[in-house]
């Protein structure tokens, strides 16, 4: 080819991310992508050889290699084999599916539910799904990536709104087009924060402005409420939610996205959307489990009591040493340090003392907002959140934080 282009932007973007990547393991501080050998039961697993306290994780409620769980893959392996024959539409269809998707209408007391194979893809079709080029979707500022691609690809006018700031949604509704349908999405949890969204007054929002509301419980299902189903059931107001998002990736052991809703609604993405139309359905084996890990929360009540219980001692435990959480109420714990520099430090210093936590820098947070992500379950011990802690702690005095 004689033409080459003056500016390779495409070139460009992977030189610079290459040379970020190259410069940060030089310095024997890139601790992504970083393969777990082995699980070894609680909260402990196994890292460049090396037994870790798990800090990290997503399985809130310590779901991960629970033998019914994974029998209940096994089987389906068993009767199903590893793969389907398509997507839902055509052949993909399998009773396990039906039988998953009814299991999360119970549980988060719906008419309906559907599947898609990952919570990225759920969020992404279902907003583009229900919104277009004559609508406005509203989305809080810290959402979940995914939300926001599936604002940008739906071609609705996207207005996004201060961080959980009821008041800045309430204008940016005053402004919108009186015309053409209005959704509000938001995480029930935010991600990167942990901190809960403002249900009720949003919920009153969407009354008064005529506005669908779509909620992410990817951080929340298994955490939040009495039995773990939701922030509807910690806010005690059923119902209020017209479109449930959820991942089957975190509190629950498996892989996938659902959305909960009314009949017409699942039926609508059913023949509408995508991601379910366009892709293969969940393997057997990631459908049993997850419908298994659904049975596994409603049978052994005392595992949502015991995320509750570790998220307030984790962040009491934190916050005593000094430290900063942000807003945090659940089990997500970020530990704020500032600098990339000195998140990459501090995880550098957690490891050592053997502590699994990762850090989280820009572009992920704002610059100068870098943090520990810290993360914990029910399979933690009180002890180990205390070490945790003081690991944190004493990590926190050597870069400089503390
Ligand atoms: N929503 C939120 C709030 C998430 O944190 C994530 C995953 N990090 C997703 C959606 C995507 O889910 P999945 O990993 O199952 O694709």
């Amino acid at each position: 080819m004689d033409w080459i282009p003056a500016e390779d932007g495409i070139r460009q973007r992977i030189e610079a991310m290459c040379a970020r990547v190259d410069a940060v393991s030089q310095g024997g501080i890139y601790f992504y992508n970083m393969p777990v050998t082995e699980l070894r039961g609680g909260a402990r697993v196994v890292v460049n050889g090396r037994e870790m306290k798990m800090f990290a994780s997503y399985s809130y409620l310590g779901l991960i290699g629970h033998p019914r769980i994974s029998q209940a893959a096994k089987n389906a392996v068993d009767r199903f084999g590893t793969g389907t024959h398509g997507v839902r539409t055509l052949a993909g269809s399998l009773t396990l599916h039906r039988e998953l998707e009814e299991m999360i209408s119970h549980f988060k007391g719906t008419d309906d539910a559907i599947t898609f194979s990952s919570g990225y893809a759920t969020n992404l079709t279902t907003v583009s799904t229900l919104v277009g080029r004559h609508d406005t979707v509203f989305c809080d500022k810290l959402n979940h990536a995914s939300i926001v691609d599936g604002c940008l690809l739906s071609g609705a006018k996207f207005v996004r709104f201060r961080h959980n700031d009821v008041q800045d949604l309430e204008e940016r509704l005053q402004e919108a087009p009186s015309k053409g349908a209005r959704l509000v999405v938001s995480d029930a949890v935010f991600s990167m924060d942990g901190d809960i969204l403002h249900l009720p007054p949003v919920v009153d929002l969407c009354r008064r402005y005529h506005a669908w509301l779509m909620i992410d419980e990817a951080h929340s299902l298994g955490v939040l409420g009495e039995t773990g189903r939701g922030i509807e059931e910690h806010f005690h107001m059923p119902g209020v939610i017209d479109i449930k998002m959820g991942t089957l990736s975190k509190t629950i052991p498996s892989v996938g996205g659902y959305i909960a809703g009314a009949r017409d609604l699942i039926t609508y993405l059913r023949h509408q959307s995508r991601a379910y139309i366009f892709s293969a359905a969940l393997p057997p084996a990631q459908a049993a489990a997850a419908l298994e890990g659904f049975r596994v929360i409603e049978d052994e009540p005392w595992r949502v009591k015991a995320v509750q219980r570790n998220a307030a001692h984790f962040i009491q435990s934190v916050r005593g040493h000094g430290l900063d959480t942000l807003q945090t109420e659940t089990a997500i714990v970020p530990v704020l340090c500032g600098t990339d520099d000195r998140a990459f430090r501090m995880t550098s210093e957690a490891h050592k003392q053997d502590i699994f936590v990762l850090p989280v820098v820009s572009p992920a947070v704002p610059a100068g907002l870098a943090r520990l992500r810290a993360t914990v379950t029910a399979a933690h011990q009180p002890e180990e959140i205390e070490a945790a802690s003081t690991v944190f702690a004493e990590a926190g005095h050597k870069v400089g934080i503390l």
